[in-house]
């Protein structure tokens, strides 16, 4: 186990990659000792009745009192679940997401058997409304994923404007907030992010991943629905799981059938610690880790070496190296990620559509170039304390990445 990055340490600032919280990990490790089985009440009272109260409160941070939801093993499962659900009730209808949505929702549509078809982004990585709205008038779209925090960029996607086009052609909304979702508590987003989450409660269905955001081991995504009567989907009569009470089992609920009771517990402890509320301490850790990457993000546009072509709307920066060409800056950003880690800085590389930056970044730019581009997750609190170190360490990295270029020239 000594071959892994320091993921706990703000110089791990790379992938969306953090140990839990210390409660989750004590009381997973507890729960252990049982080992509850959440899918049935007589393998987990306890853990069911945590799942249930811990649900509830992540969906009360959207706004939700009525709704039905419950944990899965991650994003990827949440997400069919939501996709599942809607195919139940329009069927044969496609499905739509952003380029920059999760890769998984194409394939999920795929094991669906839903025709699926990607939406152009725009320049700051948001799915396209112009394009949404010519693809919505074909008549045979039933659900729009709705992604507030892409993984790539951490681009909110225009949901009031979804919104009104849904007003017009009556699709569903599937809001895929795996990653981005807790940015909900978070006070200090910029006015056009903003609105996206505030008319989060009028999607159909949302998703969130306690174990990206929330603190969580893996193994923990949520899924909820508005409406609590799409429950009827899932009914099934199981000879041999459901004796103990007429009670709801969460199995009854879930697609999946044994899961961790032990997730239940450690997000029920961890919020119990943590509540989900704005202005908590909870809370004021997404704002820090947003600010640390509108710092970075600062520091990357006042730089002659990087092209810093979006302010981020959570907290995940993306940015690209200088050069005459693609290739020549794709080369560069591939160096600079290598002195970095030379420097105990660990960053990441992210492939990204050329047009996301200012038209003349590359005189070779063809339509569909893509450039590898470096991208830094800041999504520990202790990023923001430690932004001058990191900052120095990726100046000096970009530094002696270009200074061999030009050796070898
Ligand atoms: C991570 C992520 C997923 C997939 O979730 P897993 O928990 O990795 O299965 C889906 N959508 C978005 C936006 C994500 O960031």
């Amino acid at each position: 186990m000594r071959d892994n990055y320091p993921y706990f340490h703000p110089l791990y600032a790379g992938q969306m990659l953090k140990p839990p919280h210390p409660v989750a990990r004590a009381a997973y490790a507890m729960a252990m000792a049982v080992n509850p089985n959440n899918h049935a009440l007589d393998g987990g009272r306890a853990s069911s009745a945590m799942e249930i109260e811990a649900v509830r409160e992540i969906a009360g941070m959207f706004g939700w009192r009525e709704f039905l939801g419950h944990l899965t093993s991650g994003g990827t499962f949440a997400n069919l679940e939501a996709l599942w659900v809607a195919g139940q009730i329009l069927p044969g209808k496609h499905v739509v997401a952003s380029a920059q949505a999760h890769y998984t929702h194409q394939r999920i549509s795929s094991v669906l058997k839903l025709p699926f078809a990607a939406i152009p982004a725009d320049r700051w990585g948001r799915m396209n409304m112009e394009a949404l709205a010519s693809r919505v008038a074909e008549g045979d779209v039933g659900t729009v994923v709705v992604t507030l925090g892409t993984t790539g960029l951490g681009a909110v996607d225009p949901l009031p404007e979804v919104l009104a086009l849904r007003e017009q052609y009556g699709f569903r909304i599937h809001v895929d907030a795996a990653y981005g979702g807790y940015f909900k508590l978070a006070g200090n987003l910029a006015a056009e992010a903003r609105r996206a989450y505030e008319r989060i409660a009028e999607a159909d269905s949302i998703v969130v991943d306690p174990h990206k955001h929330g603190l969580q081991p893996y193994g923990c995504g949520c899924v909820l629905f508005r409406d609590p009567a799409v429950g009827r989907f899932y009914k099934h009569d199981s000879p041999y799981t459901y004796f103990t009470s007429g009670e709801l089992h969460l199995g009854e609920i879930s697609l999946e059938c044994s899961r961790a009771g032990a997730s239940a517990v450690a997000l029920w402890a961890t919020q119990q610690a943590l509540p989900l509320v704005t202005g908590g301490e909870f809370a004021q850790g997404l704002e820090a880790s947003r600010k640390a990457a509108l710092l970075l993000h600062e520091r990357l546009a006042g730089s002659p070496d990087c092209l810093a072509p979006m302010e981020p709307e959570l907290d995940i920066v993306v940015w690209a190296v200088r050069g005459e060409s693609v290739e020549e800056s794709s080369a560069r950003a591939q160096a600079v990620f290598d002195e970095a880690a030379a420097r105990d800085l660990h960053l990441a590389l992210v492939q990204m559509p050329a047009s996301l930056f200012a038209a003349g970044a590359w005189r070779d730019a063809q339509e569909n170039a893509t450039v590898t581009c470096l991208r830094s997750v800041l999504m520990k609190p202790e990023h923001l304390v430690w932004m001058d170190e990191i900052w120095n360490r990726v100046k000096d990295a970009t530094h002696a990445a270009l200074a061999k270029v030009k050796e070898e020239r």
